[in-house]
């Protein structure tokens, strides 16, 4: 892409309803060549964003077409499910520039049993792994391992599908009843999430984030697609993201070019901290979510731009990504139940924005009498930007005891560690 080129003027569909498309279409409308933002099909908080589409985002034909008629000349893909739907494939089948992997590269993260093949390959520094396709081939993995046991069902599972445990038997239920399993030796360390925009042969990183998986203060409880995050990380040595550059990120891609399917896209690039080093935990073929909500808004950047030229094969252009010098935190309103059986339907009342805060629409509804209601697991992220972590936490809490939600809730911990 030329200097020229950079400020070509974009109409742009992202794909997806949650937390991380709000961010995304949020950020992409900030950058001055955007000229329209589509979303497909949306939430509340998207629609004082651009224009929502009711379209089913996993529907190739569906989402191509949209972005014919809107005019998009940048289609953005969120989540994982339209990516191993082969919807980015149908958008460039239509000459359209697509920010997505192909379904044949998402398999890096549709697949744990692909992922873990091509980080051998590639000698990327990952936890030793056996695939297990028996009630026996399983028990002598976990023997061979020993605890804690890691097991992971192969195909996508929105998160729920790996377990972490001491208890051999829970491990072996686990799975039980899977057609295959990758079982996996256990990496101790804090994790790290790092996000790289590539076009299949350039990549540029991210700022490194932490999330929070489990739904509880102090990591307790189940698993969940995320309660909270923050960026930058103080405990990170300096250099590990060159590092994983270097080590994970660019073999990884050369080894993707090599087979025919070339990784274009986000590769989200999930890592424990070892005594060792960086360690793969695991690949995503997009954006993190709830990450995002706090990477994005320090990236200086223009977003639009930077994804286009992924999507056109013409990174190497961009040069490097700048960010603000100031910190993120986020943290997720879940609806009571969550990850269980989320309560639908509880009214929320939000007060203004600040300079400081923004609330970004993950699960939400307008009910009849057009008032915000809840309408998914994890409802709201709200995210406070500030001169540090500190700053930042203190500005998002205090913004989210204004919220009214009583079917609501949080965890009160996220970031307190890292201050
Ligand atoms: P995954 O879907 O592969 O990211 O796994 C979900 C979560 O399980 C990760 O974020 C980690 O917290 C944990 N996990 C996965 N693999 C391992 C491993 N090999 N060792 C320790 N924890 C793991």
């Amino acid at each position: 892409m030329s200097a020229a080129q950079l400020g070509i003027p974009l109409t742009v569909l992202v794909v997806g309803s949650g937390g991380r498309e709000h961010s995304l279409a949020l950020a992409i409308s900030h950058d001055p060549s955007v000229e329209a933002v589509h979303i497909a099909p949306g939430n509340p908080g998207t629609a004082a964003v651009g224009t929502n589409h009711p379209v089913d985002p996993c529907d190739p034909e569906a989402v191509s077409a949209l972005a014919d008629e809107v005019g998009a000349n940048l289609v953005v893909i969120g989540p994982e499910a339209p990516l191993v739907a082969g919807v980015a494939d149908a958008v460039r089948a239509k000459g359209i520039a697509c920010f997505g992997p192909s379904a044949a590269a998402a398999q890096l993260e549709g697949s744990k049993a692909f992922a873990k093949q091509i980080m051998a390959e590639a000698g990327v520094p990952t936890a030793g792994y056996r695939v297990c396709r028996t009630p026996a081939e399983l028990a002598a993995a976990l023997d061979e391992f020993g605890p804690p046991y890691v097991v992971k069902h192969d195909g996508l599972a929105a998160g729920k599908g790996v377990l972490v445990t001491t208890d051999r038997d829970a491990a072996l239920e686990h799975g039980a009843g899977s057609e295959q399993v990758v079982v996996e030796e256990y990496l101790d360390g804090p994790e790290a999430s790092l996000f790289v925009i590539t076009d299949g042969t350039d990549a540029l990183p991210l700022q490194p984030a932490q999330d929070f998986k489990r739904v509880g203060d102090g990591d307790a409880g189940p698993n969940t697609g995320g309660m909270g995050a923050y960026t930058p990380l103080p405990w990170l040595a300096p250099g590990t993201v060159q590092e994983v550059m270097d080590t994970v990120v660019t073999p990884t891609l050369a080894r993707m070019r090599v087979l025919g399917t070339a990784f274009a896209g986000l590769l989200y690039v999930g890592l424990a901290i070892t005594k060792a080093g960086p360690r793969v935990v695991e690949f995503n073929a997009r954006f993190g979510d709830p990450e995002t909500e706090v990477v994005l808004p320090l990236l200086h950047t223009p977003l639009g731009q930077v994804l286009y030229a992924a999507a056109t094969g013409s990174l190497a252009e961009v040069g490097r990504l700048g960010f603000d010098d100031r910190a993120a935190v986020c943290v997720v309103l879940a609806a009571k139940g969550y990850p269980g059986s989320p309560r639908k339907g509880g009214h929320i009342s939000l007060p203004p924005e600040t300079d400081r805060v923004h609330v970004i629409h993950a699960g939400t509804a307008l009910d009849a009498d057009g008032r915000l209601t809840a309408n998914g697991g994890r409802v709201l992220v709200v995210v406070g930007i500030g001169d540090d972590l500190a700053d930042a936490r203190a500005a998002v809490y205090e913004h989210i005891a204004k919220i009214d939600f009583p079917d609501g809730f949080c965890r009160s911990d996220i970031a307190a560690k890292a201050i």
